[in-house]
């Protein structure tokens, strides 16, 4: 892993972002604002999952003038999570037109894809900076494949033609995105907006342009990052590719904050992005979120069913209880625990875990050794073992 990339420091509504600072997850919300109930329960629970920032859409005057009334709903509930305004093609008028809105947004998104075509491109971007420096506000520059700046991209077209054209399309659309996204940054600096009020985004929709804009954006500029892989897709296509994309970036030290873009299944939660954002910072040991659980996968030695349905059980126990353990108990997201299925590697990884169970493999009466801090403590068996484990486990973590 290398050393984190090193940034100025943004604060976003109290949520501290840049090298010096844990990469933050950030998620978004896909309710209407304008019903600010729908959108403070979906807040309410991608806040509960582990989102440490929430982005809401401010398209419309009804979104805009619904936000007051979202955080004050937060806020009777006790949440204190900073909300993001995304704003594309209006937000130069929204900010001015709800400034009470505009004060209680920790940040906001710009677009310089879509803020407006020339004169008005660098009016609309400018009383969105004025809006930003009045209210003491960071804005994230993000630039989108799918929105780039036309101008900026038939500018470096034409400059590529006049070469004889050595650079690729997509090569010349990358560096379009990161030559929009620093001149927009260098223009709301000249502006008057402080330095550290600036984080950018040049987000792609494949893993390999990912890594190529991204680390020619972070050797030419020391703002935070916000990582993303835009228009990831849905399932499992989405979380394999948000993991394959983001990962080599965070194990060279690129980027601060990251979100998942995940297409959610009809019905599933948001939550789950949170979830894929957390698992990625953890599998590369950036940041411990909850108990790593080590679990085999099973072989011929584990024909019945009640092994898997073991480590399921022990998997939805640990992620329902660990928002109450993370209050109760500073530190036990450092636990390691061990689910395996058969002696082969089973007692020594429960010895390696700080609680572990080893399953016997096959047959009708399972028993199943339990080990704590290295050594036998107890043999389970019986139609309870996966309950009788958790309450160990939660013996375990109370001491
Ligand atoms: Fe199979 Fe046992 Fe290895 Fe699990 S620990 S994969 S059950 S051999």
């Amino acid at each position: 892993m290398n050393p984190r990339r090193q940034t100025v420091t943004a604060n976003v509504g109290g949520v501290l972002i840049g090298s010096a600072h844990p990469v933050v997850v950030q998620s978004m919300t896909n309710t209407d604002t304008a019903n600010a109930e729908a959108t403070a329960i979906q807040v309410a629970q991608l806040a509960r999952a582990g989102s440490e920032l929430v982005r809401v859409t401010v398209n419309t005057r009804e979104a805009a003038a619904a936000v007051p009334e979202l955080i004050a709903r937060l806020e009777e509930v006790g949440l204190s999570v900073p909300i993001v305004g995304d704003f594309h093609y209006n937000g130069h008028i929204l900010l001015r037109e709800f400034p009470e809105t505009a004060r209680l947004l920790a940040k906001y998104r710009i677009n310089p894809g879509n803020v407006g075509a020339g004169q008005h491109h660098d009016a609309n971007f400018a009383t969105m900076i004025e809006v930003a420096k009045e209210f003491d506000k960071p804005v994230r520059i993000g630039v989108n494949w799918g929105s780039l700046d036309q101008q900026v991209l038939a500018r470096l077209m034409d400059a590529n033609a006049a070469k004889g054209s050595p650079k690729s399309g997509t090569d010349v659309m990358i560096d379009a995105m990161v030559v929009s996204a620093l001149e927009s940054a260098a223009y709301a600096e000249e502006l008057g907006l402080a330095h550290d009020k600036i984080l950018i985004s040049v987000k792609v929709s494949s893993a390999p342009e990912l890594w190529q804009v991204y680390r020619q954006l972070a050797a030419e500029c020391d703002y935070p990052l916000h990582l993303g892989l835009t228009e990831a897709g849905m399932g499992m296509k989405g979380i394999v590719s948000s993991s394959v994309a983001l990962a080599p970036l965070l194990n060279e030290g690129i980027g601060d904050t990251i979100r998942v873009s995940l297409t959610p299944e009809p019905g599933a939660s948001r939550k789950l992005e949170v979830e894929v954002a957390q698992q990625i910072l953890q599998s590369l040991g950036i940041r411990q979120f909850s108990p790593q659980v080590t679990s085999c996968p099973g072989c011929g030695r584990t024909t019945s069913i009640f092994f898997q349905e073991l480590a399921q059980k022990i998997q939805d126990y640990i992620r329902d209880t660990m928002p109450d353990w993370k209050v109760k108990y500073p530190g036990v997201e450092d636990m390691q625990v061990a689910v395996m299925g058969c002696i082969v590697n089973g007692p020594g990884e429960s010895k390696h875990a700080n609680i572990g169970i080893s399953l016997p493999g096959t047959g009708e009466d399972p028993r199943a050794p339990v080990y704590q801090d290295g050594k036998l403590l107890t043999t389970l068996k019986g139609p309870r073992i996966a309950e009788e484990f958790q309450e160990l486990m939660e013996a375990y973590v109370e001491r």
